[in-house]
C-alpha cells in the first residue's frame, strides 16, 4: 500500500544534497499510465530516469527515508495504473543497463555459451539478435513486449518455455540494503508468473544460457512465433494475460472465462477480448478503472462459477482504495 505522508519536495531536497544532476532529471506529476502498453492512467508523484548503480542508490536511499513507495518501470507491459496516478516514485532504468555481450568466436552447432543481457533491453531485441547470430533458446522472447527486468521479475514465458529455463543468475539492486549482489537462480524462487523480487530490487543484468544454431532456423522459428500471435493474440491497447493461470499446464485462465461466454464483456471504455478472453483490452483514451472493473467482474463471475479465484498477473498500481476484493496482494 502507499505511504500517503511524505512529500515530494522531501524526497527532492534529499536527492538534491547528494546529487545536483541527478536531482534536475527528477520529474514531478510525471506521466505513468502513458508509459504502459494499456495507454490508460494517470501520473506518478515522481519519476527518474537513472544512468548508474550510484544514482540508483541516491534515490533509493531518499525514498526510503521519506518513506516513498518506489517501483522501477520496464517497458511497462504488465503495469496498470489507476486513473488517480500513483503516489510513489517511478524508477526507468537508462543507456547503461541497455547492452547485450555475446561471444560465439569459435563455437560449433550445439555448443552452450553465456549471454550476458541488461534489465533495459527489450525482449524481442534480444531475440532477435540472437537469432542473427545463430543462437537458440530465447526465440520465445520475440511475443513478449517486455524487458529483461521485468521477465526476472515476472518470470515472463511463453511457447513452452520461460525465463527459469534459460537464467543462471542476476545482478540485482536492493534498495533498501543500499547494495548490488549477484542472485544465483535458486534465490530468484522462479514461479509460474512470480519471483522472490519485491518493489525494491533492481534487475540490472542477467545472465542467461543459449547454444550454438543456424541462423536461418533460428530465425524461421522467430518468424513462426511473430505469425502465430499475430493470428491468436489482439493487437491495441493492452498487457497480455491479465490472470494468472491458476494451475499452470492444467487450468487455464483463458479457458475459465471462455466457458462463461465472456469474450466481449464491456464496462466503460474497456472489454475482455474478442480474440483471446484473457486479454483485457482498452479503447484509446479509455480509463484503467474502466480495465480494473472489467477485471473485478471478470474475477467474480468466475470465482462464483468454477470456485477458482483468479490472481491477477497484471501489477496494479494507485488501486488501494478499491482494491479490497481479490487484487489487493498485486496492487502497489
Ligand atoms: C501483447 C502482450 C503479450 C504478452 N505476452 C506475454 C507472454 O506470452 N508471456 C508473459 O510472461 N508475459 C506476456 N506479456 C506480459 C509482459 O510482457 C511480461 O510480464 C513482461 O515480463 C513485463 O516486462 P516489462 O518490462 O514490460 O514490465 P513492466 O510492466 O514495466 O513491470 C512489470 C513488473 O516488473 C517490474 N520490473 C520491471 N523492470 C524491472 C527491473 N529492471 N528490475 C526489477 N523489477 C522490474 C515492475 O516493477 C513491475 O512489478 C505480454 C504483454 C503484452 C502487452
Amino acid at each position: 500500500m502507499s505511504t500517503t505522508e511524505w512529500h515530494v519536495d522531501d524526497i527532492v531536497k534529499i536527492v538534491s544534497a547528494e546529487s545536483a544532476d541527478l536531482a534536475v532529471k527528477m520529474k514531478c506529476d510525471a506521466p505513468f499510465g502513458g508509459h504502459t502498453t494499456y495507454r490508460v492512467g494517470g501520473h506518478a508523484t515522481c519519476a527518474v530516469e537513472v544512468s548508474s548503480v550510484a544514482e540508483l542508490l541516491v534515490i533509493g536511499n531518499a525514498a526510503k527515508s521519506c518513506g516513498a513507495p518506489l517501483a522501477v518501470l520496464g517497458r511497462g507491459s504488465n503495469t496498470l495504473v489507476s486513473d488517480t496516478g500513483w503516489h510513489g516514485v517511478v524508477i526507468t532504468l537508462g543507456p547503461f543497463s541497455d547492452w547485450i555481450n555475446v561471444d560465439t568466436a569459435g563455437l560449433e552447432p550445439g555448443e552452450e555459451l553465456v549471454i550476458e543481457v541488461g534489465g533495459a533491453v527489450a525482449m524481442p531485441v534480444l531475440s532477435r539478435r540472437m537469432a542473427s547470430i545463430g543462437v537458440t533458446g530465447l526465440e520465445w522472447m520475440v511475443g513478449v513486449p517486455g524487458s529483461i527486468g521485468g521477465a526476472v521479475r515476472m518470470n515472463a514465458g511463453g511457447h513452452g518455455a520461460e525465463l527459469s529455463d534459460a537464467i543462471i543468475d542476476a545482478d540485482i539492486v536492493d534498495l533498501h540494503l543500499g547494495q548490488q549482489e549477484r542472485w544465483q537462480v535458486d534465490r530468484l524462487e522462479l514461479g509460474f508468473r512470480s519471483s522472490a523480487l519485491d518493489n525494491h530490487h533492481v534487475v540490472l543484468s542477467a545472465r542467461l544460457k543459449g547454444s550454438m544454431s543456424d541462423p536461418d532456423l533460428v530465425s524461421t522459428r522467430v518468424e513462426d512465433i511473430v505469425r502465430w500471435r499475430r493470428q491468436h493474440q489482439p493487437g491495441g491497447q493492452n498487457c497480455g494475460s491479465v490472470f494468472v493461470n491458476p494451475v499452470p499446464g492444467e487450468v487455464s485462465a483463458g479457458a475459465l472465462i471462455d466457458e462463461l461466454g465472456l469474450r466481449s464483456f464491456r464496462i466503460g471504455s474497456a472489454e475482455v477480448s474478442t480474440k483471446h478472453a484473457n486479454f483485457i483490452q482498452a479503447d484509446s483514451n479509455g480509463h484503467a478503472n474502466d480495465v480494473y472493473e472489467v477485471m473485478e467482474s471478470v474475477r467474480r463471475q468466475v470465482l462464483d462459477a468454477t470456485g477458482y479465484d483468479l490472481r491477477s498477473e497484471v501489477r496494479l498500481f494507485g488501486f488501494d482504495d478499491i482494491a479490497a476484493g481479490g487484487h489487493a496482494g498485486d496492487t502497489v
